[in-house]
């Protein structure tokens, strides 16, 4: 259902798309999420004159994004995609949690249309800024027929939403999909496609059930040289019904947070683990592992395996 309009709704949550610093030449002393939707696509004068309309949603540095935030930004969408003349959503989003709320919205949100995700890792005061260009990219993308899905727009790479990972801290060229590569690029206003888009998930998961301040406590802790498992023991103690490891290497786990993951199992709380690496995920390892071995979600990040095991105990609840 492709709308005709093409109308492209842009929402803002925030990030340092959204940010200003008092200093210009600055790239991290800068205020996120200073700017609401409007302002940003002011600032590009391709923009102007294009059926855009906005609305803020957030103003949120991304590290404080939350799961209140992630549904109330999945009700926002759902509304703004059923919508007969909106053609496609373009979510303006901090980059530190943006493969986070990339895979949660992937996971539950129906999206026969597309929903753009970008960012910027300059703020928009910034001598070159990245966000305009990110944002122009990304409307054009959720105003081109036949495109679906959550996906993310930023540096000219078109990205799965479900693929998604932050590789670095600081260069504009931060984000990267493992193996998976880029589902199409942007070049000049062009689309050039690779790969089909994301099928839909056929049955999203529904975590509206279940209010958010009673969603199972899902932890991460990552596995290193000289971790104790008493950090395991307290987050179970503290009342984590699902705990991910970041494991090292190919998920491998040291014998200390093993001893613990048993302990937890024993408890009733469901371990999983992933890799810690940038790229890459877990090979071999079986999402229904035998009792005492710890299964694991492939390819997923820690992050993202985080929101997969929440999502499995919310459908078990
Ligand atoms: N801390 C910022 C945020 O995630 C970083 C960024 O957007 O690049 O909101």
């Amino acid at each position: 259902m492709q709308s005709s309009s093409g109308l492209v709704v842009v929402v803002g949550t925030g990030g340092t798309i959204a940010g200003t610093a008092a200093r210009a030449e600055s790239h991290v002393g800068y205020t996120a999420g200073a700017l609401g939707a409007d302002a940003l696509i002011a600032a590009v004068p391709a923009l102007q004159g294009q059926a855009l309309q906005t609305l803020t949603l957030a103003r949120l540095d991304s590290r404080d994004m939350d799961h209140a935030t992630w549904m109330a930004l999945r009700a926002c969408l759902a509304e703004q995609l059923a919508r007969p003349e909106v053609a496609g959503v373009v979510v303006t989003h901090g980059t530190d949690t943006l493969e986070e709320s990339a895979y949660f919205l992937h996971r539950t949100l129906a999206a026969p249309k597309p929903v753009v995700l970008t960012a910027a890792m300059r703020p928009a005061t910034a001598p070159s800024p990245d966000g305009p260009q990110n944002l122009l990219d990304a409307v054009t993308l959720a105003r081109t027929p036949g495109v679906r899905g959550v996906l993310a727009l930023l540096g000219g790479q078109v990205l799965a939403g479900a693929e998604l990972r932050k590789l670095h801290g600081y260069r504009v060229e931060a984000f990267g999909t493992g193996d998976a590569g880029p589902l199409a690029l942007i070049e000049d206003g062009a689309l050039r496609c690779f790969r089909p888009w994301p099928e839909a998930p056929l049955h999203p998961a529904d975590p509206a059930g279940t209010p958010v301040d009673s969603w199972p406590v899902v932890d991460i802790v990552t596995s290193h040289a000289g971790v104790r498992g008493a950090t395991l023991d307290a987050l179970v103690a503290a009342g984590a019904a699902g705990v991910v490891i970041a494991g090292t290497g190919n998920g491998s786990v040291h014998h200390a947070l093993r001893d613990a993951a048993v302990r937890a199992q024993a408890a009733g709380v469901r371990v999983w683990r992933a890799s810690r690496c940038l790229q890459g995920g877990v090979v071999g390892g079986a999402v229904d592992a035998p009792a005492g071995e710890l299964p694991s979600y492939g390819s997923l990040t820690p992050v993202q395996a985080r929101i997969e095991l929440l999502l499995d105990l919310l459908a078990a609840a």
